[in-house]
C-alpha cells in the first residue's frame, strides 16, 4: 500500500514501516481471528498484569486454544506446547528429583521412554503396575510417591482403567492424578469431572484430525501451585506451539465433536466386523461387550473412540502383509486422523517392544464403512 507519510523515509525504512503508518487503513472486522505472526507485541510504559508482550511467554492465537481446551476438558486452566511428548515432560519437569510416580504397563510407548530414559536418570523414581488392577496400584504406592499417570483406553491394549477408583485410593494417599485423555479426547470422556488433577494431550491425533499438525496440551482442574509450575516450565523452556499452529489446531477443534461421532460409530461397526472374520483371532475394543473394562467403559465413557487393536491369525511376517495390503488404509504409525491408518505395532516398539508380533493397530477413519470392509478383506486375503 502506498503512504502519505513515508516519502521522507529512505527505502530501508520504508519497507519495514510502511503499511502501518496510515492511521486511515481500512482492515474490516474479520469473523475468524488471523493468525499473529509477529513475536514481539508493542509495551506500555509500565509492566501490567495479563500483558502480551513476546510470543514465547504468551500469543493471542495460543491464549484462544487455551481457553477452548480448558473449555472442552471442564478445567480452570490450560497450557499448550508444540507436542503431546512436550505437554508430558513439562508435568514430570514440575516434580522434584526424589519423587515417586507410578506409570501402567500398557501406555503411550514415547511416555514410558521419557519417565525410564530421561527422567530416571534425572532423579525421578519410576514404577510400572498394572493399572486395571487397583490392589496394585496400592501395593505400589511409597512414602515418596506423588503421582500416578493413567491412560485410558490404553495404547495399543485398549485396556480400561476404572477412573473414578483410581482418583479415589489418589485422594485417600494424597497423589496427583494424570489421565492422558489423547485417544477417547473430551467428546468421549472426561477425566477432570472424574477425579483427575491433570488432563494432558497430544493434540496431533484427533484434535488436529487431519495427520499435519503436532500439538500437545495439559489442563488442570484447578489453577493451582501446580499448575502455576507448569505455566512457568511453558513459558520458560520455550516447548511452545506456533501461532499458525495455535490458529490451525482451533480450526479443527471446531468440527471435532462431528468427526468423533463418526470416529465412534465406524469403530463399533469395524470391531464387528473384525470379530466375526477368520483372519482374525482376537479384539482389543471397550466397545465389545466381551472386553474386559466394557462395563467400566459404558461408566466412564460417552463412546468409545476410534481406535481397535486385533491380532491377526498368522505370524509376523503375515501381519506384515496385511499391513501393506490394503489400498486405502495407509501403513503409518500416529493416529486420529480423517483417514484410516494402522500399524503393525512392533515394527514400532523396536527389540523392546512387548506387544504381540501379530497385533495391528487400527485408526478408523470417517470414510464410509463399507468401503473400509471391503479393503479390509483385500489386505486380509493377502495373508
Ligand atoms: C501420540 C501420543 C503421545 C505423544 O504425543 P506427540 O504429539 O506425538 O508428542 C502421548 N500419548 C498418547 C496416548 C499418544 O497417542
Amino acid at each position: 500500500m502506498t503512504n502519505r507519510d513515508d516519502h521522507d523515509l529512505s527505502v530501508e525504512t520504508r519497507v519495514i514501516h510502511s503499511d502501518k503508518l496510515d492511521a486511515d487503513q481500512k482492515t474490516g472486522d474479520p469473523v475468524v481471528y488471523p493468525s499473529v505472526g509477529s513475536t514481539v507485541f508493542r509495551m506500555a510504559a509500565e509492566a501490567e498484569e495479563g500483558e502480551i508482550i513476546y510470543t514465547r511467554l504468551d500469543n493471542p492465537n495460543r491464549l484462544h486454544l487455551e481457553t477452548v481446551l480448558a473449555s472442552l476438558e471442564g478445567g480452570e486452566a490450560c497450557a499448550a506446547f508444540a507436542s503431546g511428548m512436550a505437554a508430558c515432560t513439562a508435568i514430570v519437569q514440575a516434580l522434584k528429583p526424589g519423587d515417586h510416580l507410578l506409570i501402567p504397563e500398557d501406555l503411550y510407548h514415547g511416555v514410558r521412554t521419557l519417565m525410564l530414559r530421561i527422567m530416571e536418570p534425572w532423579g525421578l523414581k519410576v514404577d510400572i503396575v498394572d493399572m486395571t488392577k487397583l490392589e496394585e496400584v496400592a501395593r505400589a504406592i511409597r512414602p515418596e510417591t506423588v503421582m500416578v499417570w493413567a491412560e485410558t483406553p490404553s495404547n495399543p491394549l485398549l485396556q480400561i482403567v476404572d477412573l473414578s477408583a483410581l482418583s479415589e485410593l489418589c485422594r485417600q494417599n494424597d497423589l496427583l492424578l494424570v489421565v492422558d485423555n489423547t485417544w477417547p479426547t473430551p467428546i468421549n470422556q472426561l477425566p477432570l469431572k472424574l477425579g483427575a488433577d491433570l488432563v494432558i494431550h497430544s493434540s496431533s491425533k484427533y484434535m488436529g484430525g487431519h495427520s499435519d499438525l503436532l500439538g500437545g496440551a495439559v489442563i488442570a482442574r484447578e489453577q493451582n501451585g501446580l499448575f502455576r509450575r507448569i505455566r512457568e516450565i511453558q513459558r520458560s523452556a520455550g516447548a511452545v506451539p506456533s501461532p499458525q499452529d495455535c490458529w490451525l489446531m482451533l480450526r479443527s477443534l471446531r468440527t471435532l465433536p462431528y468427526r468423533m461421532r463418526a470416529h465412534n460409530d465406524h469403530a463399533v461397526r469395524i470391531a464387528d466386523f473384525l470379530k466375526a472374520h477368520p483372519a482374525v483371532d482376537e479384539v482389543y475394543f471397550p466397545g465389545l461387550p466381551g472386553h474386559p473394562g466394557h462395563e467400566t467403559a459404558r461408566r466412564q465413557m460417552a463412546a468409545f473412540g476410534g481406535m481397535i487393536s486385533f491380532l491377526v491369525a498368522g505370524d509376523r511376517q503375515a501381519t506384515a502383509r496385511v499391513v501393506q495390503g490394503s489400498r486405502l488404509i495407509a501403513p503409518v504409525t500416529s493416529l486420529g486422523g480423517v483417514e484410516s491408518t494402522w500399524e503393525h505395532r512392533v515394527r514400532s516398539e523396536g527389540p523392546n517392544g512387548r506387544t504381540p508380533e501379530n497385533l495391528i493397530r487400527l485408526s478408523v477413519g470417517l470414510e464410509h464403512p463399507e468401503d473400509l470392509e471391503r479393503d479390509l478383506e483385500r489386505a486380509f486375503s493377502r495373508r
